[in-house]
């Protein structure tokens, strides 16, 4: 653990607590993917922070959240650079535990000139992080006003963040992300479930071909006691669901360039809005804008926007607005 640096963020941020993995991608990029046994020269070399938990945590920093993240890293070069990342952007990092005995995770991702990639993670210090690290972390489960989840670290660590969370009153954000099937009694104790297409597919079985399916694929996931669903829909925007039903939030027109960590980012602002108190459907149309905005420049966490940034795109009008709206305050 290190704590040492930290100021305190100030307290009008709302509190958010995100808990996931953290990887350092190491991309290399060459004229085309290697076959087994080969050996290619001439590639271009990269590393980025990732993790599907660092880049949420990161972009929910950005758009405006008082974020602490509790992951694990490994006592490696690596894990130095990625906890300097995570003060950089802001980020309490109290509760990142430094593991002795396992690496950092490493994603090597090798990319071809037509854009096609393979990919191999070794998670390393993200498969132990334990139900006793958020156990040891009561106080930030009290603080905060949102807990949002992935599915890159132990179901187990995932399921007592989540009971956690449900016992001190704070709504849980799980984004289900890789999917994998999920127990009811998870599914009971999530306030916003947000799966992209593929994923919803996965939980469901429902091809999220258009509106209609993914209307299906939702009803679904509150039919197994999920409390709300977003299903993020690429550049066509989300599908909000909940009791009082389906809505539609379009998508932003942007000139897309590089759609990494689009659902990272529309997490990471969906959990903001919702902890400083806006009803669901306004948090949406605030990720949706969020997410927009990261796809129109480069990389995972160096595209997540301002919260400035996504407010001028909100007010410039550049989302559609959404009619019909029945407002809810959300309640866990
Ligand atoms: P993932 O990154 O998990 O595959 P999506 O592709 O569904 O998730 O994208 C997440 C969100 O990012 C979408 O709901 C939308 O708000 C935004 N988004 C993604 N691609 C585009 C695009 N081309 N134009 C505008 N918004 C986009």
């Amino acid at each position: 653990m290190n704590s040492k640096t930290i100021a305190k963020p100030p307290s009008h941020r709302p509190p958010v607590l995100v808990i996931g993995s953290s990887n350092t991608d190491l991309i290399l990029r060459a004229a085309r993917l290697p076959n087994p046994g080969e050996t290619i020269l001439g590639g271009e070399f990269a590393r980025a922070a990732g993790g599907k938990g660092a880049n949420q945590a990161v972009a929910a920093a950005r758009a405006g959240g008082a974020v602490t993240l509790i992951a694990r890293l490994g006592r490696d070069a690596y894990g130095d650079e990625a906890l300097a990342g995570f003060v950089a952007a802001g980020i309490d990092v109290e509760r990142v535990v430094r593991d002795r005995r396992h690496p950092s995770g490493v994603a090597l991702i090798l990319v071809g000139r037509g854009g096609e990639n393979s990919i191999a993670v070794a998670s390393g210090a993200n498969d132990h992080l334990a139900p006793a690290d958020v156990r040891a972390a009561q106080a930030a489960f009290r603080r905060a006003r949102a807990v949002l989840l992935q599915l890159e670290t132990p179901l187990a660590t995932v399921a007592a963040s989540a009971a956690l969370a449900r016992a001190a009153g704070t709504p849980v954000v799980l984004n289900p992300a890789p999917a994998r099937p999920l127990p009811a009694r998870l599914l009971r104790l999530v306030y916003l479930l947000t799966p992209n297409e593929h994923e919803a597919e996965q939980l469901t079985g429902v091809a999220v071909k258009d509106e209609a399916a993914a209307a299906r694929a939702a009803g679904d996931l509150l039919a197994r006691g999920v409390q709300n669903v977003i299903i993020t829909l690429g550049a066509r925007g989300a599908l909000v669901a909940d009791a009082a039903g389906r809505r539609l939030i379009p998508g932003l027109k942007v000139k897309a360039v590089d759609t990494t960590g689009a659902g990272d980012v529309f997490n990471g602002a969906v959990a903001v809005a919702l902890a400083e108190g806006r009803p669901l459907l306004d948090a949406a149309r605030f990720a949706n804008a969020a997410a927009a905005i990261s796809v129109t420049r480069r990389g995972a966490q160096p595209s997540a926007p301002t919260r400035r940034e996504i407010l001028a795109a909100l007010a410039a009008g550049k989302v559609s607005a959404v009619s019909g709206v029945r407002r809810r305050t959300p309640s866990v």
